[in-house]
């Protein structure tokens, strides 16, 4: 058995080890990684000499867009590059470029250092990397104020980040799933072996009163090891477990243990599906990679490849990322063409209005551009760069009326990308629209499973009947929890005596006082005057010293061991409560960098968020702890 438990942890760990790969080379896939991105740039800046002669690209040029040819133009400075691409990317629609700015911050010379990764920030405003790389720059240089805001930025900018949101969501629900599941089986355990004793004696009863204790307790482990010999494994261990917690427990430890019931339940398959989900969902759909590689311009040529091949199956998203594709690489005929193509599909497309309209803007026949403009607001609604280019065009025809009021709508729906274009100080600017990353993410969601990765798990925790279904895992716990309920009212319970220790029951004793009191303890406090004084003296000696090292004990060990402090105040809620937060302290911390590698995203950002989402969750622990070794002060 122990061979295959083996066996079955390796298999578990495989299937996390594909997951890690898997979303690391999604990162990488996704976009090109910063490394390649930097041999490029010193690529172009060793052939200054060679090629400086060649200024105007044309669509086979070589370089995968305008933006990538300003990016590496030879022997211009940081400054002039990055504003050249910046320009260039805001019109294009482009307003991050993770990969020069990855390129950006890969380079660690002491020369410009922060002004690099400023810069890095400014190309790619939403890439939490960036911001994380300002932010460790200025704490480098000890201004730990303006690092902690931009460390702050970095998280901030997570959501608005494709790849960052998924593994940030990801790894939050993975740990969510570790605390809710390793959280409840604590519980449940503690709870059951609390019961323990009591139920080797009961069960014992049953057979003969007259059994030793050690086969009572062989009894019960005899009842334990049959859900390993069929091999429902730990949960149904966890089952038996379940039965005792509620057959010895009060009222709030059933409830208690029924919210640790369904916990174990949303951790196992909402959570832990989920999360897989999220985490598989970069490299689940190629074309959809593919398609975000080209739109954050680091698309490999089998990527590329992947997008042309795709071209014939009628994909809306292909046609829009090869449309895309031509107008960066200002192949202005075919950029037009497939525009149009997309129009004929879809006669309301504001993205092809608008771009349709700026490419004519661009071409100087205004009155074509405005049309376009006015047909994509009328099918599609207004957004910030229809209505900018929207008024630049007016301007240019004189309707200054018309164009104020078009300003003031864009500045209404996107102020701070609006005021970006309005600095650029260019009466010949216009902006294409950025591309819906929407329709991407949620391909990519649709296409991941999170199967394997609960399949994983549920293989070490449940590899019986037990993890084959949702239902059947639910079952197996009402069931149990019924069993409880049951056989709870339909017996006397042995219990223990709180001043000996000493075991009480009701079918054993000849003489029964209360079930927390024995029959000799209720002569020595109660009825002092049936006792020898002087034999007396000496066993309440004997009992306090028993008292006072079980309390020593109780409290090093409810220090030391999350869960044991409620339970010896008997409020099993605050040992819940504090075994979910000590679990969750503990993954916060053991997964601080991510449950799976960081996708070239998320960086200093993301770390700093679960460290502190570490501490904060470790302080509401000492508090919870706390207040159960008040309340048992108070009992
Ligand atoms: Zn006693
Ligand atoms: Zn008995």
């Amino acid at each position: 058995m122990g061979n295959s438990t083996k066996k079955r942890v390796i298999r578990g760990w495989t299937g996390w080890m594909t997951l890690c790969l898997a979303f690391s080379g999604a990162g990488a896939a996704v976009d090109a990684n910063a490394a390649g991105a930097e041999s490029r740039d010193s690529k172009g800046f060793r052939s200054t000499l060679v090629d400086s002669e060649s200024p105007n690209v044309s669509p086979d040029s070589g370089y995968r867009s305008e933006l990538e040819r300003i990016w590496l133009m030879p022997g211009a400075s940081l400054d002039a590059r990055g504003q050249g691409i910046r320009r260039r990317a805001l019109a294009l629609g482009a307003s991050n470029l993770d990969s020069p700015a990855r390129a950006l911050i890969a380079d660690m010379g002491d020369e410009g250092f922060l002004a690099r990764r400023q810069w890095a920030v400014t190309l790619a405003p939403d890439l939490p990397l960036a911001h994380g790389a300002v932010g460790s720059a200025y704490w480098r240089e000890g201004e730990y104020g303006k690092a902690l805001r931009h460390y702050n930025e970095s998280f901030l900018s997570i959501p608005r980040h494709l790849e960052a949101s998924v593994w940030l969501v990801g790894s939050l629900l993975m740990i969510l799933a570790g605390v809710l599941i390793c959280g409840s089986l604590a519980f449940i355990l503690i709870e059951g072996f609390l019961g323990f004793a009591r139920a080797a004696h009961d069960l014992g009863d049953l057979i003969s009163d007259r059994m030793p204790s050690f086969a009572r307790a062989a009894l019960v482990f005899s009842a334990l090891g049959v859900p390993l010999l069929l091999g429902e494994g730990l949960l149904g261990v966890g089952l038996i477990f379940l039965v005792m917690g509620v057959m010895y427990g009060g009222t709030l430890d059933r409830t208690v243990l029924a919210l640790a019931g369904m916990g174990l339940v949303v951790g196992l398959y909402p959570c832990l599906e989920g999360s897989g989900k999220l985490l598989m969902s970069l490299n689940a759909d190629p074309v959809a990679s593919a398609s975000l590689a080209l739109i954050r311009g680091s698309e490999t040529p089998q990527q590329l490849a992947l997008l042309l091949e795709a071209e014939r199956d009628n994909d809306s998203l292909v046609d829009r990322t090869l449309a895309v594709r031509a107008r960066r690489r200002g192949a202005d005929e075919e950029a037009a063409r497939r525009f149009r193509e997309i129009l004929g599909r879809d006669s309301t497309d504001q993205f092809a209005l608008t771009i349709l309209g700026n490419m004519a803007f661009e071409a100087g026949d205004t009155e074509a551009a405005i049309a376009a403009y006015e047909r994509g607001r009328r099918s599609g609604g207004e957004s910030a760069e229809l209505m900018f280019d929207l008024s630049q065009a007016y301007a240019k025809v004189f309707r200054m009326g018309d164009g104020e009021f078009a300003m003031a709508r864009a500045q209404q729906i996107n102020g701070s990308a609006v005021a970006e274009f309005i600095g650029l100080d260019d009466s010949n600017f216009v902006a294409d629209p950025p591309f819906p990353i929407a329709p991407i993410r949620s391909r990519m969601i649709a296409a991941a499973s999170g199967r394997p990765l609960a399949d994983a798990v549920l293989k070490v925790l449940a590899p019986g009947r037990l993890g084959e279904e949702p239902r059947f895992l639910a079952g197996g716990l009402a069931l149990a929890f019924l069993v409880g309920l049951l056989a709870q009212g339909r017996f006397e319970h042995a219990s223990r005596c709180l001043r000996c220790g000493r075991r009480i029951c009701a079918r054993c004793d000849g003489e029964i006082w209360s079930s927390d009191l024995c029959g000799a303890c209720h002569h020595l406090f109660y009825k002092p005057e049936e006792t020898d004084p002087m034999l007396r003296e000496a066993r309440i000696e004997v009992l306090q010293a028993r008292e006072n090292r079980l309390e020593k004990t109780g409290v090093i060990a409810s220090i030391l061991l999350p869960g044991v402090a409620g339970m010896r105040a008997q409020r099993p809620d605050l040992a819940f409560a504090s075994l979910l937060l000590f679990m969750a302290a503990l993954l916060f911390v053991v997964w601080q960098e991510g449950v799976v590698p960081d996708p070239l995203a998320v960086g200093a950002g993301g770390t700093f968020a679960l460290g502190v989402a570490a501490v904060l969750v470790s302080v509401v622990y000492l508090g919870v702890l706390f207040s159960s070794l008040i309340s048992w002060r108070r009992r």
